[in-house]
């Protein structure tokens, strides 16, 4: 039996690719901001809704030198939530920052709001949240903050793309929104990222940033990275975004049937989309109680695996119980997060993906309920 995993990453019609390479072998400019780069960052610049769009190698150089592009003071204090890819906290770390964890909402698994003041310190430069599987941050609470104590928001929107918050593209909200085009991701470039920006001059450092520092011929002005996007994966993502509207169709149905089909299990639950949000449906997470459901999220995950399906415990472990920061963070911080990355998983979502399969995952589950 085929194995079906958790994503499955979507490419478009061969020949599409090779038509939009094809140049390539004209002008041999591989990489370094060539025609690709900048065609894909205007489609994406008007996909976005945003005119200020930096391309990057992947999301995680997207935000790590997004954060570097503020010059915050080494050490300074970043409130963000452990609920996350590894790429968050470790963005922060790399730039010589402090993230102070806050927990986050049951409901929606996003940072709670409620609970950031209270970690706010003379030393906090900035909040870094995330909108976690798609589900989007209490905005308009974060900014209130932001402005109220001086901070800097960039939101980790790497689940966002092509999602739309009160009628707006995400890109818009906060200081910088940083996105992902990672093969697994509900849009990809291969390996790619962006990110978009309010202020102009953030976009001048970022430009510099990701190509070394280099601000001249002669003049290397900031300790800068190498985070360019070729013009293959740039090409990649021209064709996919042709096809995004599709893809986030198909899984649209997934999404709906997995909820008609898993609805009112006791002890699963569902992540539900606001009417504020239009959604890509990024990923189905479940959480489940056991104390209710009679099972476990790992007795879930097996018995799937028996099947060749793979579903994934995302996130777990929390980034502040990683090995790497074993005696600086510690999960008992941050309760709620700890208790949902135990009980959550995720099931296979992905526009291709068979309606047979997503019956017999949930037709599983719902026996396992009855046992
Ligand atoms: C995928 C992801 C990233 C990093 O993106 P890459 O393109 O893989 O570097 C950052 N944050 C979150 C929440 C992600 O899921």
């Amino acid at each position: 039996m085929e194995s079906i995993y958790v994503t499955k990453s979507s490419l478009p019609p061969m020949d599409e690719y090779i038509d939009e390479i094809k140049e390539i072998w004209e002008t041999h400019w591989l990489t370094n901001m060539g025609s690709k780069h900048e065609k894909f960052r205007e489609l994406l610049s008007d996909y976005l809704e945003s005119s200020n769009v930096e391309l990057f190698t992947n999301g995680h150089m997207a935000l790590e030198l997004t954060i570097q592009a503020y010059d915050f003071p080494k050490g300074a204090e970043v409130i963000t939530t452990p609920f996350t890819f590894a790429s968050t906290t470790h963005a922060i770390v790399r730039n010589g920052l402090k993230p102070v964890f806050c927990d986050i909402k049951s409901d929606d698994y996003t940072i709670d709001e409620t609970c950031i003041e209270a970690l706010i310190t003379d030393n906090t430069c900035a909040i870094v949240p995330v909108h976690v599987y798609g589900n989007i941050c209490n905005i308009e609470a974060i900014e209130e903050i932001a402005r109220k104590y001086h901070l800097i928001v960039i939101y980790d929107a790497a689940h966002t793309f092509g999602e739309k918050y009160k009628g707006k593209s995400l890109a818009l909200y906060g200081d910088a929104a940083c996105y992902s085009f990672h093969a697994t991701k509900v849009f990809n470039s291969i390996e790619g990222g962006a990110c978009c920006f309010r202020k102009k001059e953030i976009g001048d450092h970022l430009y510099d940033l990701k190509n070394f520092g280099i601000h001249g011929p002669y003049e290397v002005s900031a300790v800068g990275a190498n985070a360019k996007m070729n013009e293959f994966c740039a090409a990649m993502g021209i064709c996919n975004l042709r096809h995004i509207d599709e893809e986030i169709e198909r899984r649209k149905k997934i999404y709906t049937l997995y909820m008609k089909l898993l609805g009112g299990v006791k002890g699963i639950q569902l992540n539900e989309i606001p009417p504020t949000v239009i959604s890509n449906y990024a990923y189905f997470p479940i959480v489940v109680d056991e104390t209710l459901f009679g099972f476990s999220r790992d007795d879930i995950y097996e018995r799937l695996k028996e099947k060749n399906i793979f579903s994934r415990k995302y996130f777990y472990p929390l980034t502040n119980a990683f090995s790497c920061y074993k005696n600086t963070f510690s999960a008992d911080d941050t309760p709620i997060a700890k208790w949902i990355s135990e009980r959550v998983l995720t099931l296979p979502m992905y526009g291709t993906l068979d309606i047979s399969i997503v019956e017999q995952i949930c037709k599983m589950i719902r026996d396992m309920y009855k046992e």
